[in-house]
């Protein structure tokens, strides 16, 4: 079958072996696979990974394990990426994204989605309804890691909420944010992607506009730029006692003044990835609309130009039909 495949380079093997689905999994025949961020890290080097790529699909199940109802075969479904133990201290409390056994799809341990054909465990695969095509289907996963904030945090009606960064990361928490109309102010440094967000109705600003007069202002302040500089502009944002969420894995490593996090006694919170059912409700009800973040859908033999595309400056999300 045919795989992105990255080993020291990235390249399309069209005669890798087809997976083994072990008693608990389902097979997927994917429909169509979404560009990461993750997955242009793991080029660079991260989490040292080598295999298939991909993490964020919609598919068709194709086969199931001797475990497995024959039910699921025929069905179209996304799934969630982490696979856990079941067996575990976090598993037992329901936080299989915590297992610390966990093997993750495209990222550790398990050969991802970027292929004709992959399998997961058949706790982690979730039919989705008809009325979610195939293009927003494949947001199902990034949606879902920006609805994980509202999992670890409780927005009040009043609270003063600002989310930093306008790449993907940063416009799927608008997406999420403006669906459940939470009362919010993205801030990043481009008026074109920022106009996504002002068309749902919320408050922009640019980076550029950012005065001394918003500093310490926030209850809640979304980091989300994916760069270095990104938490202490983030950080001088929140109130004393308020909460800074990190979204991004790249946080400044040298010259990270933690002093005022002290004095002002602010909450950092984590955020990584997040459960597909709530997301999958408000995508059933067609409350949120992804389509202005593709940049580009493209065919598998065509991967090279889509990855291209996704380095490219200023590129939302790139898909990849299969
Ligand atoms: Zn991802
Ligand atoms: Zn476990």
């Amino acid at each position: 079958m045919k795989a992105l495949v990255y080993e020291n380079e990235l390249k399309l093997d069209a005669n890798y072996p087809m997976p083994q689905i072990k008693s608990n999994e389902v097979l997927i025949k994917t429909s169509m696979v979404g560009i990461c961020n993750t997955d242009y890290e793991i080029t660079k080097g991260y989490m040292g990974y080598k295999g298939v790529l991909g993490h964020e699909f919609v598919g068709i199940v194709e086969a199931v394990g001797e475990n497995v109802s024959t039910e699921l075969i025929g069905k179209r479904v996304v799934g969630e990426i982490n696979c856990a133990c079941q067996e575990c201290e976090y598993c037992h409390k329901d936080l299989q994204r915590h297992c610390p056994n966990r093997s993750t799809l495209g990222i550790w341990q398990k050969d991802g989605c970027f292929s004709e054909y992959f399998t997961l465990p058949k706790e982690n695969v979730i039919e989705i309804s008809e009325n979610i095509d195939d293009i927003t289907a494949t947001f199902t996963e990034p949606l879902a890691a920006a609805y994980e904030i509202l999992e670890q945090i409780h927005i009040r009606p009043d609270s003063k909420v600002a989310i930093l960064g306008d790449g993907k990361l940063g416009l799927c928490i608008s997406l999420v944010f403006s669906a459940l109309n939470i009362d919010y102010v993205h801030i990043g440094k481009h008026e074109e992607k920022l106009a996504i967000s002002k068309n749902l109705g919320a408050k922009t600003m640019l980076l550029d506009e950012l005065k001394e007069c918003h500093k310490k202002t926030f209850d809640y302040v979304i980091e989300a730029t994916g760069s270095t500089g990104g938490f202490e502009i983030s950080s001088s944002l929140v109130k004393p006692r308020g909460t800074l969420v990190l979204k991004s894995t790249i946080v400044a490593r040298e010259g990270l003044n933690l002093a005022s996090i002290v004095v002002d006694e602010i909450n950092i919170v984590g955020s990584r990835c997040g459960q597909f059912k709530p997301i999958l409700r408000l995508l059933e009800k067609g409350k949120i609309n992804v389509k202005p973040l593709v940049s580009g859908i493209y065919g598998v033999d065509e991967f090279q130009e889509a990855f291209e595309k996704n380095a490219q400056k200023g590129t939302l999300k790139v898909l990849v039909k299969f």
